[in-house]
C-alpha cells in the first residue's frame, strides 16, 4: 500500500483536468483497506478511483482518493474472478481471443472492470452488469468482505447499488458467466454495416467496435474527455418535436439522443478556455490540449444545459460523475 499527501490527480484521470487531493492510497486488497479504515491520518470522505474516466474533479479533493492497484499484467482465465483493478478493454480483448462471445461490445471503453461495474458501463447493445456471476465487495462502514450476485448489485441504465450507496462499497474482484449459445448482437450502431460479408466471431465483432468507436470519439491518449458528459433525458410526448430522434419507452417516455439536442443549439466545436465540444460527438466535452480547467468545463456545461432548456424545454443531467 502507498500514501501520498497532496496527490495530482490529472494524471489519474481520462480528462486530465488539474486538481488534488489530500491524500491518495493506493491499495490491492482488503487488508490495505482495513489500515485505511483504521488510519485516522487519512482525511474523509474515502473516493473509490479506477481508471478516473467517468469523473471530473471540480476542485481539489479534501479527503482521500482509494485508487486501486492496475496489473497491466493480469490474466483473464474462463471461470476465475478478475480482479476490479484489470482494465476493461484487457479484458474484453482476451475474452475475444479466448472466442468468448460477450463482452465483444464492451471493446474500447476505457477504465476499469470495478468502475465499470459501478456504472454498469455498455456499449452497443451489451452493459457489463448482464454477465456479472458474483463480485467480492468491501464494505468500508463494517471492514467485511462480502459476495454478491447480480441481483444484489440491482443494475439498470448506468446505475448500479454501489452507485446508489455511493462510497460505502469497493469491489474487490468480480466472476463472470457467459452463455455459451449467445448470438452476436449487431443491431446497435453501425456494427452490422460493418461486418457485412464477414463472419461476426468475438474478435471481428470486437474489431468493428473498436472502429466504429475510433472514428466517432476521442482517444484518452491524445484528447482528454471523459466519454459521454450527458445522460440521453427521458423526455414527455408533448416536448417531442416532428424531426426529433427517438426510442419510446414502456413508461411512455421517450429517450431521445442528447447529442441531437446539443448539435441543434449549435455547440459542435463550441469552446471555453481550454475545454470543447468535440465535433464529431457534441455528447462529448473535451480537453483537446490538457489545458481545460474544472471552471472552463463547468462553464461549457452549464451554458449547453441552458441553451438545450431554452431551445426545447428539456433538462440536461450530467453523466460524468462531478466530485
Ligand atoms: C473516450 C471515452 C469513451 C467512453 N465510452 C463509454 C461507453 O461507451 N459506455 C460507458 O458506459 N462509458 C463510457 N465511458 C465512461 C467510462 O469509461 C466508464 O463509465 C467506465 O466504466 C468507468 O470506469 P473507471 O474504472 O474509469 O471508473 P472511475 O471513473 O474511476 O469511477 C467511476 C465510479 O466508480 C467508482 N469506482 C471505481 N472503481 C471502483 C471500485 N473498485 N470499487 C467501487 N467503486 C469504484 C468511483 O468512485 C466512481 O464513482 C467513456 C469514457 C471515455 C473517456
Amino acid at each position: 500500500m502507498k500514501i501520498e499527501r497532496w496527490a495530482e490527480l490529472a494524471p489519474l484521470t481520462t480528462f486530465g483536468i488539474p486538481a488534488r487531493t489530500a491524500a491518495l492510497v493506493t491499495w490491492a486488497d482488503a487488508e490495505d483497506l482495513r489500515h485505511v479504515m483504521a488510519d485516522e491520518s487519512l482525511p474523509r470522505p474515502l473516493k473509490a478511483v479506477g481508471g478516473g474516466s467517468n469523473l471530473l474533479f471540480t476542485g481539489d479533493f479534501e479527503g482521500t482518493v482509494l485508487l486501486r492497484e492496475v496489473r497491466p499484467d493480469e490474466r483473464f482465465v474462463p471461470g476465475l474472478p478478475v480482479s476490479g483493478g484489470m482494465v476493461l478493454d484487457d479484458f474484453c480483448r482476451q475474452a475475444a481471443d479466448a472466442g468468448i462471445r460477450g463482452p465483444e461490445n464492451l471493446s474500447g471503453i476505457p477504465g476499469t472492470i470495478g468502475g465499470a461495474l459501478v456504472q454498469n458501463a455498455g456499449a452497443y447493445g451489451a452493459e457489463i452488469g448482464e454477465f456479472l456471476a458474483v463480485a467480492r465487495v468491501f464494505d468500508l462502514t463494517s471492514g467485511e468482505v462480502m459476495t454478491v450476485n447480480r441481483e444484489w448489485m440491482q443494475f439498470s441504465y448506468r446505475h448500479s447499488r454501489l452507485k446508489a450507496e455511493e462510497g460505502r462499497y469497493i469491489i474487490i474482484d468480480a466472476l463472470f458467466e457467459f452463455p455459451e449459445d449467445a448470438a452476436p448482437r449487431l443491431d446497435y450502431g453501425n456494427l452490422s454495416r460493418e461486418l457485412q460479408g464477414v463472419e461476426p466471431t468475438p474478435l471481428a465483432v470486437r474489431q468493428a467496435v473498436l472502429r466504429v468507436r475510433n472514428s466517432k470519439l476521442p482517444q484518452p491518449a491524445e484528447v482528454g474527455s471523459a466519454g459521454s458528459f450527458f445522460r440521453n433525458p427521458e423526455v414527455a410526448p408533448e416536448l417531442l418535436e416532428p424531426d426529433m430522434p427517438r426510442f419510446l419507452l414502456p413508461s411512455g417516455l421517450a429517450k431521445v439522443p442528447a447529442a441531437w439536442l446539443i448539435d441543434r443549439c449549435g455547440f459542435k466545436g463550441v469552446r471555453r478556455g481550454g475545454a470543447m465540444v468535440w465535433p464529431l460527438q457534441p455528447l462529448v466535452i473535451c480537453n483537446p490540449e490538457f489545458k481545460a480547467t474544472a471552471s472552463d468545463v463547468v462553464t461549457l456545461e452549464n451554458e449547453i444545459i441552458s441553451a438545450v432548456k431554452e431551445r426545447f424545454n428539456i433538462t440536461l443531467l450530467a453523466e460524468v460523475e462531478h466530485v
